[in-house]
């Protein structure tokens, strides 16, 4: 029942509508957070109103059972509980965190209402997300577009440590889209500028670089075995998805990719054992594309490669899927299906995939 609370309150992002004579909107105004509930008597709307944090549960029962008579405190108690179980309420009396200071519980005051806000369990404290996070340490491979956004994002939400991993020097070409470097770093090592900018934004957490270049299945191994989460925003050498993919299946860690191909973002996460793992996907891609009838090349573009079309924009939405993922495999919320691949299509913006095959290939080399 519910005596993990002490003094129950409502969420203040999820707080309640009362629709007309009968209904209760609980779950504040966010579509598929809210929810409607019938109540001619107006029982539940009594109850609500009750959970402000300054009673406790027994006392909200009481009020609620002396004024609905006909009402049995197990009702009153169910429904408190089933508020608790799908994340509507804290408990007003929960002790400040030991773990977070009190200059970091300012500078994460914002992150705290998000996770409230999307947290759809619940937590003896509503800190414990921002907590799980201090205690997280990170890798993110490469530092172009996406990866200074995903770094950027790891290092401002409070994750402990965030190692950042590139071989490359700052070119003025990366500037229309690379968020961490100014016209100062032209020429100078990208992790070297990537860990500088990141220190000035939160001192209160590890940052450190890594100049090298990602070769093989065993260098992504050792310098992850030391993580919790990898990001991958390296676009090359070709193998290199696989080759964290088979690292982290290894190593039992979750992992993202965020990638893009002119207006096409594309995200995918993964956590070890959840699903189909990224060789499976590309397993099946590879006997899609044999089925398929025969494809010729544009001959006049044989052997060139163009540069990456992408600006400051595309880069910072495919780099902030990524790493909303990542904090999401990470601590929880929002509860949404990984071990696939989503596209988010700027040609048309309605546009959403969610891409990939729903079980493991039979024949996948990496997870079997
Ligand atoms: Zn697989």
């Amino acid at each position: 029942m519910s005596a993990p609370m002490s003094r129950p309150r409502i969420k203040v992002s999820r707080r309640p509508v009362r629709v007309g004579d009968d209904v209760v909107r609980v779950g504040g105004a966010v579509h598929k957070l809210a929810f409607d509930v019938a109540d001619p008597d107006g029982w539940l709307w009594a109850l609500v109103n009750l959970l402000d944090g300054s009673r406790t549960v027994a006392e909200v029962t009481t009020a609620v059972c002396t004024r609905f008579p006909h009402r049995p405190p197990s009702d009153v108690g169910a429904a408190i509980d089933g508020l608790r179980l799908t994340g509507h309420l804290v408990d007003a009396d929960e002790p400040a965190p030991e773990d977070l200071t009190p200059r970091e519980r300012e500078r994460y005051s914002r992150s705290r209402e998000l996770f409230l806000s999307i947290d759809t369990g619940w937590r003896t404290n509503s800190w414990a997300p921002q907590v799980t996070l201090k205690g997280s340490k990170a890798i993110v491979i490469g530092l172009g577009g996406v990866g200074s956004v995903i770094a950027a994002a790891f290092v401002a939400s409070g994750i402990g440590h965030v190692h950042c991993v590139d071989h490359d020097v700052v070119a003025l070409s990366d500037l229309n889209r690379q968020v961490l470097y100014t016209e100062r770093d032209r020429w100078r090592p990208k992790d070297e500028a990537a860990v500088h900018r990141l220190r000035e934004r939160n001192s209160d957490v590890l940052v450190t670089g890594d100049r090298r270049t990602v070769d093989g299945l065993d260098t992504i191994t050792t310098i992850a075995k030391r993580f919790d989460l990898v990001a991958l925003a390296a676009d090359g050498p070709p193998e290199i998805r696989s080759w964290t993919n088979r690292a982290c299946l290894a190593l039992g860690i979750p992992w993202v990719w965020g990638g893009y191909h002119g207006p096409l973002m594309t995200v995918g996460a993964y956590r070890p054992g959840a699903g189909p793992c990224y060789d499976c996907a590309e397993a099946a891609e590879r006997e899609r594309k044999a089925a398929a009838p025969a494809r010729t090349e544009w001959q006049p573009a044989i052997g060139e490669i163009p540069p990456h079309a992408a600006n400051f924009a595309t880069v910072t939405i495919t780099g902030s899927f990524a790493a909303e993922a990542a904090v999401s495999l990470l601590i929880g919320p929002p509860r949404v299906p990984v071990n696939r691949i989503y596209q988010f299509n700027l040609v048309d913006r309605l546009e959403r995939l969610v891409i990939g095959p729903e079980t493991r290939h039979p024949r996948c080399s990496a997870c079997q």
